[in-house]
């Protein structure tokens, strides 16, 4: 049996679909085009569920104050229906970075499926590619345009491996999740709590009102010994549940030289 990426799949429906533009990803078009019903409740304890009958099925999703949460919703119960007919979902996770870290095969399935549904790589790509060096405000701006949240275009953006970045989410025990592009040395270790000195710090702890983006010594962000001999972007924004998102742009070529002979004399 041959294994599709959900990622994959989900891409090939939006070229079935002649979707090529983010205006167009009506995510509960995509949904009934699949035979999916999507119903709005206000259920308790689970984010959504999904109901097969044969060739239908209903896909209850929880009313959320954010939209693009929703979407990401329809989006994951349309993976299950795709990638694991047959069978029910109670979705209780209640954001995609859970589902993200958790051991749970079938939703990290589910969520890949839904990441690459309302963020396609033929889309996305060419929007990136026209940024230069983007803060998160520039990305908020294009989750805007795809009506996603920025967490979920952040943790894309990296997957997406055409930036040099690592985005990353801590609160005030440290480091809640982090996604790296894979093209970044993997040498470079995250602190796990904040340093002082990152502009992330001053958000967390209400020293700065709102987002905070500029060049930044490697030092504050990462624990190696020789961190403090470059620089980066770092652009840090307040997030959900008094938490801060951060994106770290590595424009300096000497941190992916010294990281890869690093790994060389080790191999
Ligand atoms: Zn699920």
């Amino acid at each position: 049996m041959s294994f599709i990426r959900p990622g994959h799949r989900a891409e090939q429906l939006v070229d079935e679909l002649c979707i090529t533009s983010a205006a167009d990803l009506d995510v509960e078009a995509i949904a009934f085009d699949q035979g999916v019903e999507v119903r709005y409740e206000a259920l308790n304890g689970c984010e959504a569920t999904l109901v097969g009958y044969d060739t239908k099925a209903i896909a209850t999703i929880r009313r959320a104050t954010s939209r693009g949460r929703e979407r990401f919703s329809v989006a994951h119960e349309i993976g299950h229906w795709l990638l694991h007919r047959g069978r029910s979902f109670r979705c209780r996770v209640d954001d995609i970075v859970q589902n993200y870290s958790s051991e749970v095969a079938l939703e990290k399935e589910a969520d890949e499926f839904a990441s690459h549904l309302l963020m396609p790589t033929n889309i996305l790509r060419p929007i990136i590619k026209s940024l230069s060096k983007p803060t998160l405000q520039d990305l908020q701006r294009v989750a805007n345009d795809f009506d996603v949240s920025l967490q979920a275009m952040s943790i894309r953006l990296a997957a997406l491996d055409i930036l040099p970045v690592i985005v990353a989410c801590y609160g005030h025990n440290g480091l809640k999740w982090f996604s790296r592009a894979s093209h970044v040395p993997s040498k470079w270790r995250l602190k796990r709590l904040l340093d002082e000195d990152s502009f992330a710090y001053d958000i967390l702890n209400d020293r700065v009102e709102g987002n905070k983006s500029g060049k930044q010594s490697a030092d504050a962000w990462f624990e190696n010994d020789d961190a403090d001999d470059f620089e980066l972007l770092e652009s840090s924004m307040p997030s959900v549940s008094g938490q801060v998102l951060v994106m770290l742009y590595l424009n300096d070529i000497e941190m992916f030289e010294r990281g890869y002979s690093h790994y060389a004399k080790k191999g």
